[in-house]
């Protein structure tokens, strides 16, 4: 678990700002979801928060440390992209334990912990599987193991539903959401469907044209839009 203050945060590229003076307190285990139209500035946001962008203006911190010029891979963030990135030549295992392996845990630790999160994310027994015979939504499960194997104090979320077909969709949000429940760690999720949105998250910030322009309680946004 963990806290992230986006303070005045600001992304230009060339002449076009992508994001713009966006402030925010992320709490402590709790589920936010960016929402807005194509372009309004989520994914860079999100990416800012990876550390796969730097900012051109503004401060991130996590948890009272300034992490605002740290690269990726110094950060406790883990990222779950629209497109799956999973590695073709490894087994549906291999993936989930490329971070731990990375990071020097013992093979039969990592077999354990990759073993527990394909559980979590109902993929019990396709461990030993290629991973490009899988169908979207099986493939989306193992990123998602993936990325929560190397236990990250924040789990960021770039459109991870997105490819998928509506019903699967519909499902992985409350898989989601159950997922979230379990763990308590601090979850942002980007997304542009708003019953997406509605479904997943504590706290909804809308984003427009590069700025947030709203932040509540589903209720709360719904109710003045
Ligand atoms: P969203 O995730 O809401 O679709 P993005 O953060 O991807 O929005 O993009 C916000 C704006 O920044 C858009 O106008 C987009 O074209 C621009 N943008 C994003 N990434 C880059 C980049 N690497 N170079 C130039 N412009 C970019
Ligand atoms: P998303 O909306 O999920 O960010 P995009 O298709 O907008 O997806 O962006 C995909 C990639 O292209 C990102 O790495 C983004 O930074 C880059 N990108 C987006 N817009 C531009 C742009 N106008 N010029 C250059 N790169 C861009």
């Amino acid at each position: 678990m963990s806290e992230i203050t986006l303070h005045e945060l600001e992304k230009q590229y060339g002449e076009t700002t992508a994001v713009e003076d966006v402030s925010v307190e992320i709490e402590d285990g709790e589920l936010l979801c960016l929402l807005g139209p194509s372009g309004s500035g989520k994914s860079t946001t999100l990416r800012m928060i990876a550390g796969l962008e730097t900012p051109t203006g503004g401060e991130i911190s996590i948890d009272g440390d300034d992490v605002t010029d740290d690269p990726a891979y110094e950060r406790t963030t883990s990222t779950v992209f629209q497109d799956w990135a999973l590695f073709p030549h490894k087994t549906v295992r291999e993936n989930v334990e490329f971070g731990l392996k990375m990071r020097g845990v013992p093979a039969d630790e990592r077999e354990q912990r990759a073993e527990s999160m394909l559980e979590r994310v109902q993929m019990t027994g396709y461990g030993e599987d290629d991973p490009t015979n899988l169908s979207g939504g099986q493939k989306q499960r193992v990123a998602l193991a993936r990325s929560l194997a190397v236990n990250p104090d924040v789990l960021l979320l770039d459109e991870p539903l997105s490819n998928l077909d509506k019903r699967l969709r519909e499902d992985m949000q409350i898989e989601l959401r159950e997922i979230h429940e379990d763990l308590d760690e601090t979850f942002v999720h980007v997304t542009h469907d708003q019953d997406e949105a509605f479904t997943l998250a504590d706290r909804i910030g809308i984003m427009d044209q590069g700025e947030l322009v709203q932040i509540g309680d589903p209720d709360e946004v719904y109710e003045n839009p």
